[in-house]
């Protein structure tokens, strides 16, 4: 099975700062004007007569955000305006005379901040996929501002003292168990962000949240601009031996944007990547290709990011300790299912030896290609990918190539809907004539089984160079049901697929086949949930280890032969993939995975021995990449296989929120690979029983209850290991 680098992001929303996740700030263009301008009568500027949409109830279809009107000059304001509602709103709750009670203390700060929420919801999504250097700095300047506005709420003292006094008598409230558990986490919420801490301590943590809110985002903007600074130009025809025609197709378009009249042009977007390290013949380009994607963020200049991570790991363990928790990655861990360091760690070393045997097993196998071949050199990092795809032609006789015309997105994307339909009952109707963000984006209104609305789906597929990194799903509203509101969600999922060539169809990887399903799996858990709060709504308040499982869960469909032949189809002649070909894929689904798993866990313990550090020994890191190497040594890391990321551009724990929580896929997996094999135990892998209870303790449940009494509540047993390391094909 697979590793995914690709994350649930959640925008800078309200919801999610009380709820205590990590916004990502990050990067993305609106094709709009920067400046505001102004008339050179000197009569007013003409955006100041002009309505600003996040001053207006929005009157679009599901209420989804008027991008056609929104500029970039239109968030400021608005965040201003927010955030003097929201202080208006917790004052009120602070100030209060009445004696605290659930609906006027804990279920009022669960609503504050509507308008504040709606602004940067819209603007942390956008800034993802469409920005530019205006929205960047006004990035930089509000995220500090937000985390300042969040510490001001949870450091208050008055409000703590009426959120105390609730939980104290929490059993004699009469609460049901949804308002239990928010009155619960809420109260822990308030201890975790220093409530409970003597007054110097407080400012100290104020400080350290704003600095790194600051931190964070720089490196994740570096990151972007790191990736986008470098390209590998190719003007000798004979450099693009092996790589497949698509490939090709749009590295020719994105010199032609560059304006060069011939020539070829390839990026570091993922995709590309891994597409040139897997086909081209060329060793030489394949070795820059790789020099290149491990050099982002570490090599000197403006954009380093080795010691905005350095001062991250600090503030980070000098901020759990304020907290009193022996270092970040305790205090990240007591939320998971993990619950500590060790147990995750502990984990991931019982998969990590089988994981290296098996690497080389397949290092030998790929060596005895290179030899066969004639050449004497031995295999090396760059090499990878490329000997693995002619390894896997060799044992399977299966390759990309032959497989991507079955491939082609949206017919993939339809498979995506079989399921949800044949599972859970839901369908996805296209939507014309909403407003969209970007004119890539593809709009669907979600039913239930009886025709019930669920939400909104939105499709942003392409990358661009304004769009960060990555595959992720996010949401432009939470759904809530407070007093029965009914708000329901707009979810986006969000890939970097390469725009093709004009004309030519969107054709898939198999890889790329499950990233479809796996950012499908988490829309689904956004769009189905039933949760009352918005802190428990799907993936908003999941703990990190449990969140990839049902997105993780779905990939296992993507090689059913039952859903292959729905959506794998020719996309010249609509041709139904062959039962051979499925036979090979369904074959080839083990292959490489000692590399896979052996670059994932090396990035795993990574995470955690950055984040394992006391204040004194984060401080006394001094090279980045020699502290790296140290850890990555430590384990036995063979150097040939190069960590899923190295620090400078690890940016879901640097720049995203999964800081001492990367191990969290592979502890999923845990649960989707016990899960899966319950259905496929039962002879039918849409079985009704069991998806009901799939569906309404998982996808419907959100986070109202704990993780492991859900799971356990679905599968009706405890997890066991035994079929994550069968399906990777490590037992
Ligand atoms: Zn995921």
């Amino acid at each position: 099975m697979k590793l995914k680098h690709h994350s649930i992001i959640a925008a800078v929303s309200l919801i999610v700062i009380l709820a205590g996740l990590n916004g990502c700030g990050e990067r993305a263009e609106q094709p709009v004007a920067h400046e505001t301008p102004t008339d050179p009568a000197g009569e007013a500027p003409a955006a100041a007569v002009e309505v600003n949409p996040f001053f207006e109830t929005w009157e679009t279809p599901f209420g989804i955000p008027p991008f056609d009107r929104i500029r970039d000059e239109h968030y400021k304001p608005a965040f201003e305006r927010g955030i003097e509602e929201l202080r208006t709103e917790i004052a009120a709750i602070r100030d209060n005379p009445e004696p605290p009670t659930f609906e006027n203390t804990v279920e009022a700060l669960q609503v504050a901040g509507r308008s504040l929420t709606r602004v940067a919801d819209t603007f942390g999504n956008v800034n993802n996929t469409d920005t530019n250097d205006f929205l960047q700095e006004l990035d930089v300047e509000m995220t500090p501002r937000l985390t300042r506005e969040r510490d001001a709420i949870y450091m208050d003292e008055k409000i703590f003292a009426r959120v105390d006094a609730l939980f104290g008598q929490r059993e004699t409230l009469g609460l049901d168990d949804q308002a239990m558990r928010l009155l619960e986490l809420t109260h822990l919420d308030f201890v975790r962000r220093g409530a409970a801490l003597d007054e110097a301590s407080r400012e100290r943590m104020k400080e350290i949240n704003a600095r790194l809110s600051e931190l964070t985002t720089v490196f994740g903007q570096n990151l972007l601009k790191e990736t986008n600074g470098f390209e590998l130009v190719i003007t000798d025809a004979a450099g693009l031996a092996g790589l497949p025609d698509n490939m090709i197709g749009s590295a020719r378009a994105k010199a032609e944007a560059k304006g060069l009249a011939d020539g070829w042009v390839f990026g570091l977007d993922r995709g590309t990547f891994e597409g040139f390290m897997t086909y081209a013949d060329n060793r030489e380009l394949r070795e820059q290709m790789y020099q290149g994607y491990r050099a982002r963020g570490g090599q000197g200049g403006d954009m380093d990011n080795r010691d905005e991570l350095s001062e991250i790991a600090f503030l980070r363990a000098e901020a759990a300790r304020l907290m009193g928790y022996e270092n970040h990655a305790a205090y990240q861990m007591e939320k998971n299912m993990a619950k500590t360091p060790e147990t995750a760690e502990a984990f991931l070393l019982e998969v990590w030896k089988p994981g290296l045997d098996r690497a080389e097993q397949e290092l030998a196998e790929m060596q005895r290609i290179v030899q066969d071949e004639g050449h004497e050199f031995l295999i090396e990092g760059h090499d990878w990918w490329y000997y693995a795809e002619k390894l896997r032609q060799q044992k399977y006789a299966l390759n990309d190539k032959e497989l991507k015309p079955y491939f082609e997105l949206s017919n993939v994307r339809q498979g995506a809907f079989y399921v949800a339909q044949r599972l859970f009952g839901v369908t996805f109707e296209p939507l014309d004539g909403v407003p969209v963000w970007n004119e890539v984006v593809k709009p669907y209104a979600v039913y239930g089984p009886d025709r019930e609305f669920l939400g909104v789906y939105m499709a942003d597929d392409y990358a661009r160079e304004s769009k960060r990194g990555g595959a992720w799903m996010s949401t432009y509203r939470d759904a809530s049901n407070i007093d029965g509101w009914d708000i329901r969600p707009i979810v986006t999922n969000n890939l970097n697929l390469a725009v093709p060539a004009e004309g030519e169809p969107t054709l898939l990887t198999y890889n790329q086949v499950e990233t479809v399903f796996h950012e499908f799996g988490h829309a689904l858990h956004g769009l189905l949930t039933k949760a009352r709060y918005p802190r428990f709504s799907g993936t908003a308040g999941s703990p990190r280890d449990f969140v990839e499982f049902p997105s993780q869960f779905m990939e296992h469909y993507a090689t059913e032969p039952e859903v292959l032949a729905i959506y794998a189809r020719h996309a010249e002649t609509g041709e139904v993939i062959p039962q051979e070909l499925v036979g090979k894929v369904r074959a080839a689904r083990t292959h490489n995975q000692g590399f896979k798993t052996t670059e994932y866990i090396a990035a795993s313990l990574l995470d955690l021995k950055w984040h394992d550090l006391a204040p004194d020994q984060a401080a006394a890191v001094e090279d980045v990449a020699e502290y790296e190497n140290e850890v990555l040594a430590a384990y036995g890391k063979p150097s040939i296989i190069e960590t899923r990321y190295r620090s400078p551009y690890f940016a879901h724990i640097f720049a995203g929120g999964y800081s001492a929580g990367y191990y969290a896929y592979l502890w999923s997996e845990i649960l989707d690979a016990d899960g899966f094999t319950a259905f496929k135990a039962s002879g039918d892998i849409f079985n009704p029983e069991l998806a009901r209870r799939l569906k309404a303790n998982v996808y419907e449940a959100g986070a109202s209850r704990d993780a492991d009494v859900l799971y356990r509540d679905f599968r009706g047993q405890e997890p066991t290991i035994e079929p994550l390391l069968e399906i990777r094909g490590l037992n």
